[in-house]
């Protein structure tokens, strides 16, 4: 068993399905979360019940810039939009750098080598920060900036979401991912619907739908 990780926690299914992978691998984890504006309190509640739920340590930061930079939908009043081909509005730049950036400062701190985030195939499509190349070469930098052993670790890296919702099914967990964790940009918690929590409508709901669909046909 590996010693000591850290997972990016978001309150959402991706990250969520990573720690609870992490716990059957290493020996102490601890969590971190980012106060970056995102328009939905939901998401920490998730976060922060999922950390108490495994009792890890939930380092927490606010990082109020990203607001200030504006231009996405994420953290400022614009409608979301992925209608075109290029990257959809909900991409925040900078934030997978920032955030592993911050995440590999407590790990050197913490001595801590392996930090995990949930990046996947299926976000490939839409933001360049959740790509393999950026992964290692971030992984590369901060190792020379730390002058430190630091491995980004990424478990869902080659997944579908479909492949998400099974790996979830094998770590025993279907149903905390259905009940306590969120993905609706509308943060909409009004209805549990067989897929969890959402709207039904917005296009982070549509994805995990449809992922929880195609995974109930594997
Ligand atoms: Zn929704």
């Amino acid at each position: 068993m590996n010693k000591n990780a850290i997972v990016l926690l978001s309150g959402g299914q991706d990250s969520t399905t990573c720690l609870y992978w992490a716990k059957n691998k290493y020996e102490n984890i601890e969590g971190i979360f980012f106060h970056y504006s995102q328009k939905h309190e939901i998401e920490y509640q998730c976060a922060k019940d999922i950390a108490e739920k495994l009792s890890i340590e939930l380092h927490e930061f606010t990082i109020p810039a990203f607001k200030k930079i504006g231009g996405n939908s994420l953290t400022n009043d614009i409608k979301m939009d992925d209608s075109s081909k290029k990257i959809p509005n909900s991409f925040v730049p900078g934030r997978n750098i920032i955030f592993l950036s911050f995440a590999s400062a407590v790990a050197y701190k913490s001595k801590i080598t392996d930090i995990i985030i949930g990046v996947n195939e299926e976000d490939y499509s839409g933001y360049p920060d959740c790509r393999g190349d950026f992964i290692k070469s971030m992984e590369n930098s901060l190792q020379l900036g730390l002058e430190r052993e630091i491995n980004i670790i990424t478990p869902l890296q080659s997944l579908s979401k479909a492949g998400i919702w099974k790996l979830s099914d094998e770590l025993g967990i279907l149903d905390i991912i259905k009940k306590n964790t969120h993905t609706c940009y509308n943060g909409d918690r009004s209805k549990l619907h067989s897929w969890g929590y959402g709207c039904g409508k917005c296009p982070a709901c549509l994805l995990r739908k449809k992922g929880y669909e195609e995974f109930l046909n594997i």
